[in-house]
């Protein structure tokens, strides 16, 4: 089986979860502040605040924007459920925009639409990997003076022209083991903002700024630093991780692109893409997908119901109609591309969806 992700675990990661073991300072301590530091050049940001997952690092930046009861969070309804829970979390009410088909990210043409004198921040996703428009984004949200809130929990070290993500606004990073970096669990918030990084600080630590003093209402989102010791060997290898993702992702679509029936994924002009998944779209998703398991090809779908369609978000009233991102989980099919593969693997990839395309 060619599995869809492989989180790569060496014995250097498990020399540095040893060592900190054996240092008996297991919580949080040294490790994750050398974590942040180092992340800071990976976010091309001043401040990061390492948490205890990427849904903690959105509901935390998303607190320490002041969001809460009666605000509106503008955001995608085609992401991982987290996106859009963690301003339920805050008693805010995600709005959902709908996406363009090429990106899979928000349209920026429809975002202005879902502004209302409630509307309190814009949580693009740079999804799969690939950013969202951020420069349109940005001009919005300076005009009607929103947050930013990024949820790039599947973006480490993409950029957008020039500028890496999680640097735009407040941004959130996930480690989970399938994200393009791990920490086991865990997760980070990028900002400039030394205002708003000092909350989140509070917020991760029960809201206290000084031992036993709690000026606000806080959680205990902390990483450990078992988890922030593979963190700093992963974030050594992130560069390397990555140019291996764009490589196979490159081979994929010198195979995939000439096959009838099958859409490649786009890179934008000025974006550097990271590849989290390498996303085709095809008419006959599941068929395909069922043939692909068959031959030993496993395969992921990114996301089969958008949120608005979720069983809870129906159950909250929700009755959007956002058809570009209904049409996308009906048709998008994730491939293997992490770091792992090798050519002939790639080269089976390729030969499978081209033999069912002749065949069908
Ligand atoms: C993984 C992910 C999250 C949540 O991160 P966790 O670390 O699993 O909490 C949020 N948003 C997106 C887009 C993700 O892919």
């Amino acid at each position: 089986m060619i599995p869809i992700a492989k989180p790569q675990i060496d014995e250097a990661e498990v020399q540095a979860v040893t060592e900190v073991l054996r240092s008996g300072i297991i919580a949080q301590g040294q490790r994750v502040a050398d974590f942040e530091n180092a992340f800071t050049e990976c976010s091309g940001t001043e401040h990061a605040i390492a948490v205890n997952s990427g849904t903690a690092a959105l509901h935390a930046a998303l607190l320490a924007h002041g969001i809460g009861e009666g605000d509106e969070v503008i955001t995608s309804p085609f992401s991982f459920i987290a996106t859009a829970n963690s301003i339920l979390y805050t008693n805010a009410r995600p709005v959902f925009s709908d996406i363009e088909g090429k990106t899979f990210n928000l349209d920026p043409e429809q975002i202005s639409e879902k502004i209302t004198s409630k509307t309190k921040a814009i949580m693009p996703v740079h999804l799969y990997g690939h950013p969202a428009e951020m420069k349109i984004i940005r001009e919005i949200a300076e005009d009607h003076k929103l947050a930013i809130i990024e949820d790039a929990c599947q973006a480490h070290g993409a950029k957008y022209d020039g500028k890496t993500v999680g640097s735009f606004g407040t941004g959130a990073f996930s480690f989970y083991p399938t994200k393009n970096m791990t920490t086991s669990e865990g997760g980070i918030i990028t900002s400039n903002d030394k205002k708003i990084a000092d909350k989140c600080r509070m917020i991760r630590n029960h809201g206290s700024s000084q031992r036993y003093l709690h000026g606000i209402l806080g959680f205990n989102l902390r990483m450990t630093d078992i988890s922030a010791s593979i963190g700093l060997v992963q974030l050594g290898k992130l560069g390397n991780y990555t140019a291996q993702r764009q490589q196979n992702a490159k081979k994929l679509t010198q195979g995939l692109e000439t096959i009838e029936g099958i859409t490649c994924p786009e890179v934008r002009e000025g974006c550097e893409h990271v590849f989290h998944q390498y996303t085709i779209r095809t008419q006959e998703r599941d068929k395909l997908a069922e043939y692909l398991n068959h031959n030993g090809i496993g395969t992921g779908i990114h996301y089969p119901i958008p949120i608005h369609k979720q069983p809870l978000y129906q159950e909250l009233g929700y009755a959007d109609e956002l058809p570009e991102s209904e049409k996308a989980s009906a048709e998008v099919l994730s491939l293997p591309v992490h770091p792992q593969l090798n050519e002939s693997e790639i080269d089976i990839i390729i030969n499978t969806i081209r033999q069912w395309s002749e065949e069908k």
